[in-house]
């Protein structure tokens, strides 16, 4: 692969993680599974690591976590708000023991006596008290930076606004917002009656909860809230954490009420087997036992490594599994074009919640666990995102090899999965309408359209009006807005000079180069380098349709032309022919191009004096700079080549020109000043 199309897809991955990282971390609506997005990452992962002259300027492996949706004014903790380790197994348990003593130069019973209580899942939050008053809420975020839910916060019944006397004078006081299963069941049954979207589980119901914009609405949620900690237990003047809960209870908070002093790893484990059998009887949602040592004395001289304290440990419960029978398997198409078979199941409660659908992420892994309509599955809730199918259990006799679809289930393109890539992509782009808005997105963008006033907002505005479903529609909105019910003009946050504007930047565009059409098109490997290259190869938009046209046959003419061209593999000339060859995009491009002038690009004077000569520039040149007089020598034909050899036919010399000017004199080739060469040129009309 070259690097057009490992630059465009790593930017289709970065994009991708993005998107799943706003779902997740914004709008607490992950769309896929845990491992498929680790998956995601994983692949871009090894990309970068491959190729890090290729990372994108927006890095998603930069910015794990939230940042923050923009609505709620970030709020930085006063100190670090840390997230905990995992452990899985005993022997986990047995290392975290073992690590700690060794590193206190002391013995694994001196940690004890360990505080285990339940990991309720849930949304960690912290409250800042000044002078005994609540001023400040804000979630975890990234740790150092969280977003101010103040006025949400103070809607939760359970949380005292103020502090007893006494209290610190400044203290932050970190807990768990969580919501019952039982409200949470209720809460989904309102939802429902009023059509709107259940919420996937507890821990989804209290962060969107919490993220409301109007706190009237969070005011009727039924959030609860558990105190784990303060930010600094000094101004308490206490040396155990069961000391620290003791006052968080005496000030009005509520603790977690199972929590348990362990004396020994043998009670941690009776302990976490304990609360795991009576997990379903528990009235939150929880995902593990954190352990945490008691004396704060030692958890002060243990201290942290990055973004985990060593003195506590989350030991996690193993994923929720049921078995039930796959009904049926669809296909969802994301708005990249990539397509997601979906498991249809016959409803089945785990770990609380009712599943219905699962991910089965790409047709490598349907094929792999040999999944087909009618088998029994084992599905796995891991976690809290969307469940997975794990593997069949057993295999239903009349059980089908699923066909993935050769057509997009939306718009009916053509299915394309390129040779190196798990996903299937539909090729409608444009046409598809689970892909148009953000193809439109594209389309408008810098090197693209770059319509002034019809940025990535008012793209998205004018798509879910219905003024702009198809590339054509931006170039005949000035036509239709006096017929449409609320012209541009009279819509939110428009005028009448700020419509006459935006029109006048469209217009502009009505004329455009050659390859900033053709990477507007948003066809799959083709970025705007690759754009480039076409451009210059066919010159016009003509040349290159009928190339695309012509070139869907292999044995073609036409698709020897474009597998030849340097900088273009076989899987961009598929791209681009089978792109072309669906009758949806032909239609997208023609309609465009009644409204559309694309500028062909200059031809090369290949016939000028100069034509099919080498040229090596050396020395400074006065009056031009070297991209200009490179520039110049490939507008007449020149090749410009880096070093002297018998092959170079001219040696323009500049000041202080050293060993080439020395080797060119050697090797008796013709040599020109810089006034020889403007002169040159501008005879030959550069
Ligand atoms: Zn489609």
């Amino acid at each position: 692969m070259n690097n057009d199309a490992l630059k465009q897809q790593i930017e289709d991955l970065a994009h991708e993680i993005r998107y799943h990282d706003d779902l997740y971390y914004n709008h607490d609506a992950p769309a896929i599974s845990d491992a498929a997005y680790d998956a995601l990452r994983q692949d871009y992962l090894a990309l970068i690591k491959a190729h890090p002259e290729l990372t994108p300027a927006d890095d998603p492996a930069q910015t794990v976590g939230a940042n923050g949706l923009g609505a709620f004014a970030e709020v930085k903790h006063l100190e670090r708000m840390m997230s905990l380790d995992n452990a899985f197994t005993e022997e986990d348990l047995e290392q975290f023991l073992e690590r700690n003593a060794r590193f206190l130069n002391t013995t694994v019973e001196r940690l004890f006596p360990i505080v285990a209580e339940l990991k309720i899942d849930g949304l960690s939050g912290s409250l800042r008290y000044e002078n005994g008053q609540l001023t400040v809420a804000a979630t975890r975020g990234n740790g150092e930076v969280g977003e101010n839910i103040t006025a949400n916060i103070e809607t939760i019944s359970s949380i005292p606004k103020r502090l007893p006397a006494g209290c610190p004078p400044l203290i932050e006081v970190r807990g768990e917002v969580y919501m019952d299963r039982h409200d949470f069941e209720q809460l989904n049954q309102q939802q429902q009656a009023s059509n709107q979207k259940p919420f996937a589980n507890p821990r989804n119901a209290a962060a969107g909860s919490l993220r409301q914009l109007d706190p009237r609405v969070t005011a009727t949620r039924p959030l609860k809230f558990f105190a784990y900690g303060v930010h600094n237990e000094q101004p308490l003047n206490v040396t155990k954490y069961a000391d620290i809960m003791r006052t968080l209870q005496d000030w009005g908070f509520g603790v977690e009420p199972y929590r348990k002093e362990c004396h020994s790893l043998k009670d941690m484990v009776s302990f976490y087997n304990e609360i795991l059998t009576q997990r379903p009887d528990i009235p939150f949602e929880i995902d593990g036992i954190v352990y945490k040592i008691n004396d704060l004395a030692l958890q002060q001289r243990l201290g942290a490594v990055t973004r985990f304290p060593r003195y506590a440990i989350a030991h996690k419960f193993p994923a929720a599994q049921a078995i039930t029978r796959l009904n049926n398997i669809t296909i969802q198409v994301g708005r990249t074009g990539t397509l997601t078979p979906v498991a249809e199941l016959e409803p089945v409660g785990i770990g609380g919640v009712m599943v219905a659908r699962a991910t089965l992420h790409n047709s490598d892994e349907l094929a792999r666990k040999n999944i087909a309509v009618g088998d029994m599955v084992k599905v796995q809730r891991a976690g809290d995102v969307i469940p997975q199918v794990v593997e069949v259990t057993q295999k239903s006799p009349q059980a089908q090899p699923f066909q993935f679809p050769t057509a997009c289930p939306v718009c009916d393109s053509e299915v394309l999965r390129l040779p190196d890539q798990a996903a299937h992509k539909c090729l409608g782009g444009l046409a598809c309408e689970a892909q148009a808005l953000q193809s439109l997105k594209h389309f408008v963008s810098k090197d693209c359209f770059d319509i002034d006033g019809l940025g990535i907002k008012n793209m998205e505005h004018f798509y879910n009006l219905g003024l702009i479903k198809t590339p054509a529609d931006i170039f005949t909105l000035e036509a239709r807005n006096a017929d449409v019910e609320t012209p541009i003009e009279q819509q939110e946050g428009w005028g009448k000079k700020s419509a006459d504007n935006l029109f006048a930047a469209i217009n502009k565009r009505r004329t455009l180069p050659l390859h900033r059409f053709v990477n507007a098109l948003g066809i799959p490997l083709i970025g705007a380098q690759t754009a480039k290259v076409l451009a210059k190869r066919f010159e016009t938009i003509e040349a290159l349709l009928t190339v695309m046209e012509k070139g869907y046959d292999p044995a073609s003419k036409a698709y020897q032309q474009l597998i030849e061209i340097d900088g273009i593999g076989e899987q961009m000339v598929t791209a681009l022919t089978h792109f072309y060859h669906e009758a949806h995009n032909r239609t997208i491009v023609d309609a465009l191009l009644q409204h559309v002038t694309v500028e062909p690009v200059v031809a090369n004077v290949v016939t000028s004096a100069l034509g099919g000569k080498t040229i090596v520039f050396t020395g400074t040149l006065q009056t031009l700079s070297r991209a200009e007089a490179k520039a110049q020598a490939e507008r007449l034909g020149a090749h410009v080549a880096g070093s002297v050899s018998s092959k170079t036919d001219i040696v323009v010399a500049g000041e202080a020109a050293g060993s080439k000017l020395r080797k060119a004199e050697a090797l008796g080739l013709t040599i020109w000043s810089e006034d020889d060469w403007k002169e040159a040129a501008a005879d030959l009309g550069s």
